[in-house]
């Protein structure tokens, strides 16, 4: 059972990801962490990656791709979660080649919401929890205790240049997959959109 993830930057993919990966046991592949970790160890893509990332653009496929391929063949048999692939059409038609679709849901919140979160939003440089500074006010991992940062591309220029490319190019992915797609509201609280997610769970997973 495969799922895609869809849904604007900063409406809760990685928040939905985790719970679903805690709690169902799904495997997590995130293409934004892949191009970070690329950038962060200064790997050949990485050094490609560089500035896409820090602008909010999407990166060339070829190089998706690439990283992709690897972390799907890793896990191998494996339920996966995709997170923030596809973000066009064209990846997910390469998507089909690689593997299956058997669910999209979709994370839907309001722009307004987006932007508070984005704002407020650290993450973990070492184990990559995220954070809203309202639950961490001493800005530390409660995971591992290392010091939390903001993300290259959480601020509010490039986060508003990732809404709009989301609706150019990303949007139109909600019809495409509109046979296998379930919303996910996740603008209220996050009991509810933990029975939400129990709700899909039950009636899809098996
Ligand atoms: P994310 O964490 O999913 O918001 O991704 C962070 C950044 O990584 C994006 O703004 C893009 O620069 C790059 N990126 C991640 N996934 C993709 C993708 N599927 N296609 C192109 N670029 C991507």
């Amino acid at each position: 059972m495969n799922i895609v993830l869809l849904g604007k930057p900063g409406a809760g993919k990685g928040y939905v990801s985790k719970y679903l990966q805690e709690k169902y046991g799904f495997t997590h592949i995130s293409t934004g962490d892949l191009c970070r970790k690329n950038i962060k160890e200064k790997t050949e893509v990485g050094l490609l990656l560089e500035d896409y990332c820090q602008k909010g653009l999407l990166a060339p496929i070829d190089l998706i791709l690439k990283m992709l391929k690897e972390e799907v063949l890793s896990h191998k048999n494996e339920n996966i979660i995709f997170d923030g692939f596809p973000r066009t059409i064209e990846q997910a038609k390469e998507l089909e080649s690689i593997t299956d679709v058997n669910l999209v849901l979709f994370v839907d919140v309001a722009d307004a919401t987006i932007l508070e979160r984005i704002s407020k939003r650290r993450v973990c440089p070492k184990c990559n929890k995220m954070f809203s500074i309202d639950d961490a006010k001493d800005e530390k991992c409660t995971n591992c205790g290392a010091n939390l940062i903001v993300r290259a591309d959480d601020n509010l220029d490039v986060a508003k240049n990732r809404l709009l490319i989301y609706e150019k190019e990303t949007k139109p992915l909600v019809d495409y997959y509109k046979a296998k797609i379930v919303v996910v509201d996740n603008s209220g609280s996050v009991d509810n959109t933990h029975k939400i997610l129990d709700n899909i769970a039950s009636k899809f997973l098996k």
